[in-house]
């Protein structure tokens, strides 16, 4: 299957040992496209560590942190928190460990001025973003997607009737609760939802098209087909670097998946939407 085959590649010409390999990116896809499930897969693949902006706003709402009383009335009223304040939240969790690892940002930038605050703070750093891969899909299908998709109201995993349902039905895998079917999995709010994603993304990709970081992922397919062509798109551009041959680590983590999973990754998918 073209997902071992791909995770096959990247283990075999994985890092040199010691030699981390260092990728900052930024995910872009509308709602439904599988960001967040590819993000979990190139985690558990590349060890790159995924920040997502709206489960971090949301875990900190639920504790009710500082941060979390701050922007509460934005999240719970599905409104964009001022960008200042989602680039200072944002970029403190920049450490310099997570600079020099490489990191995935899902839901951040979301704007314009967000993308400047972040690679204003990244050159102060004395780095920049790798790139920006975006996920594409067509409206048909992300809708087809979106309408299926169930819930877990207490640890916020996500599932689809048909394309990811979970084991025991109406039951999450992780934590045992009640799954729900989410009140924004109505059409006419999935219409709404990807009309205003495409008129805040368009500036964006605009910004990181001009910038040269842009690349598109045709996302059509399954979240292995995904994977495998952002795995083609990070060999092309040479940001997973030659290393030694058929390292044991890689044959054991491939093969002991021949479900197709990638190390557990599918179950988890999209651990938050999009
Ligand atoms: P999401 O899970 O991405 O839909 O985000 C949930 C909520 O968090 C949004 O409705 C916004 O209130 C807030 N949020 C997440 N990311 C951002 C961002 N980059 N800029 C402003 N607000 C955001």
């Amino acid at each position: 299957p073209p997902v071992d085959a791909a995770l096959r590649r990247v283990y075999e010409a994985g890092p040199d040992p010691g030699a981390a390999v260092s990728l900052r990116f930024v995910l872009l896809g509308p709602p439904g496209s599988g960001k967040g499930t590819l993000a979990s897969q190139l985690q558990e693949s590349l060890g790159l560590e995924h920040l997502s902006t709206g489960e971090i706003f949301r875990h900190e709402v639920k504790r009710k942190t500082a941060l979390g009383r701050q922007v509460e009335r934005y999240v719970s009223n599905g409104q964009l928190v001022p960008d200042d304040l989602v680039v200072a939240v944002m970029t403190k969790r920049l450490t310099p460990a997570r600079r020099r690892k490489g990191f995935m940002l899902d839901g951040f930038p979301r704007t314009v001025a967000q993308a400047q605050g972040l690679d204003t703070f990244l050159r102060q750093h004395g780095t920049s973003l790798t790139g920006v891969i975006a996920l594409t899909c067509p409206a048909a299908r992300l809708i087809v997607r979106l309408s299926g998709r169930q819930v877990c109201g207490t640890c916020d995993a996500i599932y689809h009737v048909r394309r990811m349902p979970p084991t025991r039905k109406g039951v999450c895998d992780r934590c045992g609760a009640a799954l729900t079917v989410r009140k924004d999995a109505q059409i006419d709010t999935i219409r709404k939802r990807l009309r205003v994603d495409r008129t805040e993304s368009a500036p964006l990709m605009a910004y990181y098209r001009r910038s040269k970081l842009l690349h598109r992922v045709d996302g059509r397919g399954t979240s292995e087909q995904a994977l495998a062509k952002t795995m083609a798109l990070l060999r092309r551009e040479g940001w997973v670097r030659p290393g030694p041959q058929g390292r044991p680590i890689a044959e054991a983590r491939v093969s002991a998946h021949q479900d197709g999973s990638v190390n557990g990754a599918s179950r988890s998918f999209g651990r938050r939407g999009g």
